[in-house]
């Protein structure tokens, strides 16, 4: 199976935190997208990896994923190691996906630095033909960065609004981390309820940079190439169609 974007989490919710309105809104436009959790989240403070496994899988299914993944690296203690490598460079390989999207380098949690530079390695080395992993060679024309605890200007931003109500759905499905105190084990940062109040005030204030209601933003660490610039910034074939200004009275 083919997948056209793929994005890899550090953690069993990363990718819905970081860049879930997206998926989201590609999978609802046809293309296939797909998900390859890192670890299993075993050093979290709450839920077991089989509870996170089943919540991750529901996530996936609410945001209409073609398939959720999990490497089963080691949670708290991942390593930019040669084995690791190996299994996203063999992820990469079998999905050949025309987008890999993977978390930005500067964070505060080392797992997600770690699978910051794992991912963008493992773009670059998946093509590599004599590079000694499974699969044909590939490389991934495009990778981009989501941001999950540090943010930076983004290069880009996707207008999520449409898709906000099923991104907050995709994250409720992750009871074991995000339910409020009383009904888990230990209280952390992300079972906080300003947890999710956060994510949506980053997202709100990443659509406003778009004159949207929500947005997602991305880096991008070269320069875009474009072919066409009237596909840029969704501009529609229908004048009378624009948000703001212009018509057709011209
Ligand atoms: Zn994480």
């Amino acid at each position: 199976m083919l997948l056209d974007i793929l994005a890899f989490g550090p953690h069993p919710d990363d990718v819905e935190i970081g860049i879930g309105g997206t998926l989201i809104k590609h999978a609802s436009q046809g293309y296939r997208c797909g998900i390859v959790d890192l670890t299993r989240g075993e050093a979290g403070s709450n839920g077991t990896p089989e509870i996170r496994r089943e919540e991750a899988l529901q996530a996936a299914e609410i945001m209409g994923m073609k398939t959720r993944d999990n490497l089963g690296l080691p949670d708290a203690r991942l390593q930019a190691d040669e084995e690791s490598l190996r299994a996203i460079i063999e992820v990469i390989r079998k999905y050949r996906p025309r987008v890999v999207l993977g978390p930005y380098w500067q964070d505060k949690h080392p797992d997600h630095l770690r699978a910051s530079q794992l991912v963008r390695e493992a773009a670059h080395l998946a093509g590599l033909r004599r590079y000694p992993a499974e699969g044909e060679p590939y490389r991934p024309p495009l990778l981009c960065h989501y941001f999950l605890a540090v943010f930076e200007e983004p290069t880009f931003v996707v207008d999520i609004s449409a898709y906000y109500a099923r991104k907050l759905e995709a994250l409720g499905a992750h009871q074991s981390q995000f339910a409020l105190p009383r009904d888990i084990e230990w209280r952390t940062l992300v079972n906080d309820p300003l947890f999710i109040r956060m994510i949506q005030a980053r997202d709100q204030y990443v659509g406003s940079m778009i004159q949207a209601l929500y947005g997602e933003g991305l880096f991008f660490e070269q320069k875009l190439v474009v072919q066409d610039l009237t596909v840029l910034q969704g501009i529609p074939q229908d004048r009378s169609a624009l948000k703001f200004g212009g018509g057709e009275k011209t």
